[in-house]
């Protein structure tokens, strides 16, 4: 049997992954063109953001491994099979590196370094006032592998943390609520709200003018799960007339940003190129080769997703 690896990678990607991937699966038959094997022979897909149809008329596949943490996209593909365990990746490295992001973020807007940035560029030499890192309350709308070590990261430091999720979380130093219903007053509580939810059809689009009219004036948005969370007309909307203070923002409804759009020249708006937590491909690869030998070996698969909930 074969493993196909389906990926839109660029050519920098494939250099990364391909023979990491190799060396991680010694004894598989890897083929990065499904065109190379009968599609009969494909029991295992290492798929990264692949396009649509991709994985389609693969009647023999077990496995669909994701090397990227979020799945959102196959799910949305009908031709990805429904009866095939979906695995996403989950990989230490990517929370470290996501909890760095958000720390950043929260320092940035907490003590004014985007603002110097501004002040900068123009000249000025102004202090702005400075409050306790208590007095701020950060909120982490998604407190699964990202938003955990967001959260906690950020308590580390002295902020006061509100944590948001569907079902009942814990974590250390972090005031946890759940459920649709809990949402309004964690909102109206935040100074800063970081967005780590999965994309659902039940959180596309959640970040509405209605959502961003619920936080206090001068709070600050952080995106840094995905693009279409963000009603990205409502966003600008609450930035320009003076509600909402700064968005950061490391994902887009459309990647790469248009270079047209009015993100790039907001003052009070912060582009990353979503790089929030990019993944490491040497563990990534022994993690995806982890789950194929346990696939082999008829052992329990990790991280499988719930397709009925959509993360
Ligand atoms: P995850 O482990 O699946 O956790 C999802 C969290 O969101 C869970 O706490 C879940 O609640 C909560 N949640 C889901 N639907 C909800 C709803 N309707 N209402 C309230 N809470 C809800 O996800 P993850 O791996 O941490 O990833 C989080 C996001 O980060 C994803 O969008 C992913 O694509 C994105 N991401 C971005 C980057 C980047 O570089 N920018 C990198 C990696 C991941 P329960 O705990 O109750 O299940």
């Amino acid at each position: 049997m074969s493993v196909l690896v389906a990926a839109e990678f660029s050519a920098h990607e494939w250099a990364q992954w391909w023979p990491l991937l190799v060396r991680a699966l010694p004894d598989e038959h890897l083929v990065r063109n499904r065109q190379a094997v009968q599609a009969g022979e494909i029991d295992v897909a290492l798929v990264a953001n692949p396009a649509p149809g991709s994985l389609q008329g693969l009647e023999n596949l077990r496995l669909i491994q994701s090397l990227w943490a979020g799945v959102d996209r196959l799910l949305c593909d009908p031709s990805v099979p429904s009866h095939v365990p979906l695995a996403r990746m989950v990989d230490p490295s990517m929370r470290d590196d996501m909890a760095q992001t958000a720390l950043w973020a929260v320092l940035g807007l907490h003590r004014g370094y985007f603002d110097y940035a501004a002040q900068q560029r123009q000249g000025r030499w102004h202090q702005l006032e400075l409050q306790r890192a208590d007095e701020i309350t950060v909120s982490i709308l998604g407190l699964g592998e990202m938003g955990r070590a967001a959260a906690h990261s950020i308590a580390l430091l002295g902020y006061s943390v509100l944590g948001w999720s569907l079902s009942e979380q814990l974590v250390s130093g972090v005031r946890t609520h759940h459920g649709a219903a809990a949402l309004p007053s964690v909102l109206a509580q935040s100074r800063v709200v970081i967005n780590l939810l999965p994309l659902t059809p039940s959180t596309r689009g959640l970040f509405d003018a209605h959502l961003l009219g619920q936080l206090p004036k001068g709070a600050s948005l952080v995106n840094l799960a995905r693009g279409a969370h963000v009603v990205e007309s409502d966003l600008l909307e609450s930035l320009d007339d003076g509600h909402l203070h700064r968005a950061v923002l490391d994902v887009f409804d459309t990647e790469p940003l248009p270079p047209e759009h009015p993100f790039w020249s907001h003052p009070r708006v912060t582009v990353l190129p979503h790089i929030a937590a990019p993944g490491d491909p040497r563990s990534g690869a022994l993690i995806a080769a982890a789950n194929v030998r346990a696939l082999r070996a008829g052992l329990a698969l990790k991280h499988i997703v719930e397709r009925t909930r959509g993360y």
